[in-house]
């Protein structure tokens, strides 16, 4: 990748160039690689209007003609997978054969969602009169306003993408300020297509200034946005204006619960999996774990010895000298004072640090160690808040009953899991547990098939599979009477 390249905006099968910048660092090295397009309510109205432009053409087109544009995205995206791999690596600090496996996702998300080309059907409903004819059919909503955050950047282009194509609708898709260049990498990829233009649109900017103008844009239909609550709230507000429909994935607070019965060694595994992928920077990571107390002194015993060999630092560097780590740095020094203070606040509140606890500031970058907190109660904030980093605290619970109500006082309903070998036990969870998604006896992570949705204030609406498909669509019943 070029030192300091310029990420311009893909407007109407062109790329533009915006008047104001933004800087892009290696959150690894903390050094300068790009500079975003910054783009102004000009920017985003030009954006909303190629793509309102091209929305009836593309929506006239069969599904089965627009899956085929799916299908050769994907084979761009694999044709280019190296690549990409790294430039996620560089913008956003996750590890190489994580970033790999990102990139493969994308293409193989995009190959998913044209299978459903034969499939969009809506329904023949029975009438009350005698000669009349009810369908239900299943249109494009229209434009379609994609906003993503960093933490799988290109990941959530496809998955937002792809739908949206296949229903009909156009896209304009505002990446986050922190992980712009593989947004810009996928336009590239999208004008070496025969992709109408105008049908996918990039914008870069900031939230509160490009992202606040697509929320409130009049010919935006749909907003699907992957973030965090607070923005999610804003986005809801300005979607208020013109009552535009909000998918909305946001935060999460993942409870895992261990009971006695099961297998520990797996379930450490299985925890630190969940928890140090991407640096803990995922939405649906093990946040706070609750061990059942005739066992909880050798889960957490396990848990040291896994976490201490967990192997970071700067993503890149290693790869270069062959070496392939657990994780890298976390996105931003934001990030990285924010885990920090709930780590601090924790022990000062009686948590016991049993490992890590600290950032390392041996080099640049914003790499935080491994970390297992014991002792921990459902007051503190790192129990309650979202943590977004590598860090496990641990509570003791006297049974399932007590761990399903520890995990249900919560304001946030993303992901849950249990690790038990008895099935009224993990059946009883996966009934009680208030959540989007129960991982039983595996790591925290949803398949393209399932339906990713929260509950409470972890969103509104979901993504993946037939459900997620369906939220890019707006219903129209037609009534035929026969005379
Ligand atoms: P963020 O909310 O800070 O930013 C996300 C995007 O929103 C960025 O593109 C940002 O520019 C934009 N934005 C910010 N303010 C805005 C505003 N007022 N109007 C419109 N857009 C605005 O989130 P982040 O830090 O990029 O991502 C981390 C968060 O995302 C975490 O909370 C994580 O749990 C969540 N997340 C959820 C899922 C899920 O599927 N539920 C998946 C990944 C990440």
């Amino acid at each position: 990748m070029a030192q300091s390249q310029v990420c311009k905006n893909y407007v109407n099968g062109g790329f533009i160039q915006s008047d104001e910048r933004l800087d892009v660092t290696n959150p690894a090295n903390e050094k300068l690689i790009a500079h975003s397009a910054d783009s102004s309510d000009d920017e985003v109205n030009a954006a909303v209007a190629a793509a309102k432009a091209a929305q009836s053409s593309w929506a006239r087109k069969a599904p089965v003609e627009r899956a085929q544009y799916l299908r050769e995205i994907a084979a761009r995206i694999r044709s280019a997978s190296a690549h990409l791999a790294r430039t996620i690596s560089t913008e956003q600090g996750k590890v190489i054969g994580l970033a790999e496996a990102e990139v493969e996702f994308a293409a193989a998300y995009f190959e998913y969602t044209a299978e459903w080309a034969r499939r969009l059907d809506g329904e023949i409903i029975t009438s009350d009169r005698p000669d009349e004819h009810i369908f239900l059919r299943y249109k494009p909503i229209g434009v379609v306003a994609g906003i993503l955050p960093w933490n799988f950047p290109f990941f959530l282009i496809a998955r937002k993408t792809a739908p949206a194509l296949l229903t009909g609708n156009t896209i304009i898709i505002k990446p986050s300020e922190l992980t712009p260049i593989n947004a810009f990498e996928f336009a590239k990829l999208i004008d070496s297509t025969d992709l109408p233009s105008g049908v996918f649109n990039l914008v870069g900017g900031r939230g509160q200034t490009t992202g606040d103008a697509l929320s409130k844009h009049p010919d935006v239909g749909l907003i699907t946005f992957t973030g965090s609550i607070a923005t999610g709230r804003s986005i809801m507000r300005a979607a208020a204006e013109n009552i535009t429909k909000v998918n909305l994935e946001l935060g999460g607070k993942a409870p895992v619960i261990i009971l006695a019965d099961a297998d520990i060694d797996f379930a450490v595994s299985k925890v630190v999996e969940s928890r140090i992928i991407n640096s803990g920077q995922v939405c649906n990571c093990a946040e706070r774990v609750y061990v059942e107390e005739r066992v909880v002194d050798a889960f957490v015993d396990k848990l040291i010895s896994v976490m201490s060999s967990v192997k970071y630092g700067d993503p890149i560097a290693a790869f270069e000298r062959g070496e392939e780590l657990d994780m890298g740095p976390l996105v931003s020094e934001d990030a990285l004072d924010k885990v920090s203070m709930l780590v601090d606040a924790a022990r000062t509140d009686g948590a016991s640090v049993l490992l890590g606890g600290d950032r390392d500031d041996s080099g640049p970058g914003y790499h935080y160690r491994p970390t297992v907190l014991a002792d921990c109660h459902d007051d503190m904030r790192i129990m309650r808040e979202e943590v977004f980093g590598p860090v496990l605290p641990v509570r003791r619970i006297s049974d399932l009953d007590e761990g399903i109500a520890f995990a249900n006082a919560s304001t946030m309903g993303l992901t849950s899991s249990i690790f038990t070998n008895n099935l009224n036990a993990a059946m009883k969870a996966s009934r009680e547990l208030l959540f989007g998604e129960t991982y039983i006896n595996r790591e925290h992570m949803e398949a393209f098939q399932g339906f990713h949705a929260g509950v409470r204030q972890s969103g509104i609406g979901g993504a993946d599979g037939k459900h997620g498909l369906y939220e890019f669509m707006q219903s129209h019943v037609t009534y035929i009477q026969e005379t």
